[in-house]
């Protein structure tokens, strides 16, 4: 048994998602479940229109349609005009709930909205493309992800309830699986309660490890617009190599300090399991990509992960007392309770630095929720990188024309906050 997971990139278009159903028709006589995200930036785009409606603006008719719109002319280009609505009945179903979603106010705390809405992103693709493996003749289905992934009731970063979860799964699917490709949601999951929930942004990896996790898969293979895991972002760096193959610590280290080549959840479940990962090209599709797995050598070349729009926030105790536990456990439980995400922290006698992603409204809850114990000083637009395997001359390189502010080092990785000059 495996498991496939295709991103938004892979099915943004009608070519896309013909490239896909031929890499899933290529392997549809293994057991293979198929994860899929919502299609090109519709995640971004429904959560727009969740914004606008929880405003209630006038423009939510006008997103809505827009997003309507897109997923309609991808059936068009994939079937033609005369037949796209009776091949893709099931597509419009789901447009007819969120227009009966829409048509009434809001009702419920926004995270919990957000979840209603965001998530028609994956059911309308996963619709969309089982429907078009149906109309090329295969026997894929549609399988409702909410009816499988248990989660608590955190909208928008729900946890997982492992036991149920793969109960359901295990249940619902070794059968079906024998005959059948799955075609089924990543990033989305629900509550006992029947409500939708959201596993946290780009978290169809994450459900892809779920699944292989629950059903004793073989292999995941996770499909990206990138030959493998690089040893950096090629959006950020020029002359990038790809990693052939890779420990488990080395992916799960990777993805913590920010390589969003992988979701860091989906390392864990993979790795409990010796479940062996697989990063390959939906534009190469014969060629390897990358094998994460119970390797024993690490990574031979430094990694470099970027992480702009930084901001450093330094903490000194107004009444002059140490940083120890009863200061340290005050302020992690602010930055628990504001949901700030701490990616470096460093302390001193009577001041605490931490640098964290710059989200306005966030920082300036914690901000003024800090400010009641500590005086505060702050720098923002900042990068943080981080390269492991690092030595000096990949230091020197990342520094050219940057000031540093901070660094930390450990055996084998250093993090480095720096400002452009
Ligand atoms: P998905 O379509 O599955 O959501 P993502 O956009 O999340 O795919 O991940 C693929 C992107 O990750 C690539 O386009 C690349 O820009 C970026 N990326 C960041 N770090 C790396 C890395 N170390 N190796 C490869 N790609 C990386
Ligand atoms: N569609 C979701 C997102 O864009 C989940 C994912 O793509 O992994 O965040
Ligand atoms: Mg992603």
């Amino acid at each position: 048994m495996q498991v496939f997971k295709f991103g938004g990139a892979s099915v943004k278009d009608a070519s896309g998602v013909r490239n896909i159903t031929q890499i899933i028709l290529q392997e549809a006589t293994k057991q293979l479940v198929v994860v899929i995200s919502a299609m090109g930036k519709v995640t971004d785009a429904l959560e727009e229109l969740t914004w606008s409606y929880l405003k209630q603006q006038a423009d939510v008719s006008k997103k809505w349609q827009a997003i309507r719109a897109y997923h309609e002319q991808i059936m068009r280009d994939l079937v033609g005009e005369a037949s796209y609505k009776t091949h893709f009945a099931s597509v419009f179903e789901s447009f007819a709930a969120v227009e009966a979603f829409l048509a009434n106010g809001p009702d419920s705390n926004a995270n919990q909205v957000y979840d209603q809405i965001v998530s028609y992103g994956e059911l309308i693709s996963t619709q969309l493309v089982s429907a078009y493996l149906n109309y090329q003749g295969s026997d894929a289905i549609w399988v409702d992800a909410r009816r499988l992934i248990r989660t608590d009731d955190a909208y928008r970063e729900a946890g997982v309830r492992w036991e149920t979860t793969c109960e359901n799964i295990t249940n619902t699917l070794l059968d079906l699986l024998s005959t059948n490709v799955i075609i089924t949601q990543g990033f989305i999951g629900a509550t006992s309660h029947g409500f939708t929930t959201t596993l946290g942004r780009d978290g169809s990896d994450y459900s892809a490890a779920i699944f292989a996790y629950c059903i004793n898969a073989k292999r995941v293979t996770i499909w990206k617009d990138v030959p493998g895991v690089l040893n950096a972002d090629p959006r950020w760096f020029d002359e990038t190599v790809r990693i052939d193959k890779m420990t488990y610590l080395d992916a799960i280290e990777l993805a913590y300090y920010g390589a969003n080549v992988i979701h860091p959840k989906t390392i864990k479940p993979l790795q409990n399991k010796n479940i062996q990962l697989y990063v390959r090209s939906f534009i190469n599709p014969q060629e390897p990509g990358t094998a994460i797995g119970p390797f024993t050598q690490h990574l031979q070349v430094p990694s470099f992960i970027f992480k702009i729009n930084q901001i450093l926030i330094s903490l000194h105790p107004k009444d002059f007392s140490f940083i120890a536990e009863e200061n340290l456990s005050r302020i992690f439980g602010v930055f628990a309770e504001t949901g700030v995400a701490i990616n470096l922290m460093q302390n001193s006698a009577i001041s605490f630095s931490i640098v964290t992603n710059n989200e306005p409204e966030k920082i300036n809850r914690l901000l003024t929720r800090l400010s009641e114990d500590f005086q505060l000083t702050y720098n923002d637009n900042l990068e943080l990188i981080t390269i492991r395997y690092y030595d000096q001359n990949t230091i020197d390189r990342v520094l050219i024309n940057k000031r540093l502010l901070l660094e930390q080092k450990s055996r084998y990785t250093v993090q480095l906050v720096v400002k452009e000059n």
